[in-house]
């Protein structure tokens, strides 16, 4: 694969993604909350940003487009729908929309419900996505703008992606994520199995993104919720578990 994606680890749990084509040597930034940290790691593996992809309007995943745009002159590319939200974008992208990048593509994916114009990028020949808020390691996005009928459908749309497709989301919640979860399906062994792994890793400071479809189908409640109100039950079960915890 001509893909090398590496994560930068920002704020507190943010993950700004890295694209580089190993064979045209474009870089491309999904969802840059900062712009300092992202120089800095480009510049250390020399790489030249190319583009900028961002997945929706929230300051935590476009924060750095201005500062980066200016420090290497890159497209940045976001939803049509949050164009008023976000002034720097050159180009605006939904539904279908394909995105050239290096030597492969990339097809829009609308995902409204963290916010209303939220897309993903979904590489089919290199079986990855990027989802921005919306799918979590055994979790899913809150719910800002959208409701749990929108939510609930984007569930059930990344789950039908095939299973082994890489899912890069932009927050590290898993281990609370999986907590909860674990209330939900106390039963599930690959689920148990999972959060020892996951413990295991956090303790050594590792990240725990990307996880795949085949994986969140056998542990993420949200994706495994059979109808929407069970959705909305656990989606606020989970809203007040992360206030107690
Ligand atoms: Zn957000
Ligand atoms: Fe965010």
């Amino acid at each position: 694969m001509a893909l090398e994606i590496v994560g930068i680890s920002v704020l507190n749990d943010n993950y700004i993604w890295l694209v580089h084509d190993t064979v045209s040597k474009e870089t491309l930034v999904v969802d840059p909350a900062v712009a300092d940290a992202v120089i800095h790691e480009c510049s250390r593996r020399g790489w030249s940003i190319t583009q900028i992809w961002n997945t929706h309007w929230h300051p935590d995943h476009t924060g750095g487009n201005a500062d980066l745009r200016a420090a290497t002159g890159c497209t940045i590319v976001g939803p049509a729908a949050e164009s008023d939200k976000i002034p720097s974008l050159d180009l605006c992208v939904g539904e279908g929309d394909h995105l050239e990048f290096g030597g492969t593509r990339a097809t829009v994916i609308e995902v409204p419900a963290h916010t209303l114009g939220h897309i993903a990028f979904h590489f089919p020949e290199d079986a990855i996505a990027f989802v921005g808020d919306t799918l979590f390691v055994m979790g899913c996005g809150r719910l800002f703008e959208g409701t749990a009928d929108q939510m609930f459908a984007n569930m059930r749309r990344l789950a039908a992606l095939p299973e082994e497709t890489k899912i890069y989301c932009a927050h590290e919640y898993t281990q609370l994520n999986g907590r909860y979860a674990l209330t939900v399906e106390p039963e599930n062994t690959t689920l148990i199995a999972r959060m020892k792994k996951v413990d295991a890793a956090r303790a050594r400071g590792e990240a725990t993104v990307p996880t795949t479809i085949y994986l969140e189908r056998a542990t993420n409640p949200m994706m495994r919720a059979e109808s929407v109100a069970e959705f909305a039950k656990r989606r606020r079960e989970r809203d007040n578990f992360s206030a107690i915890l």
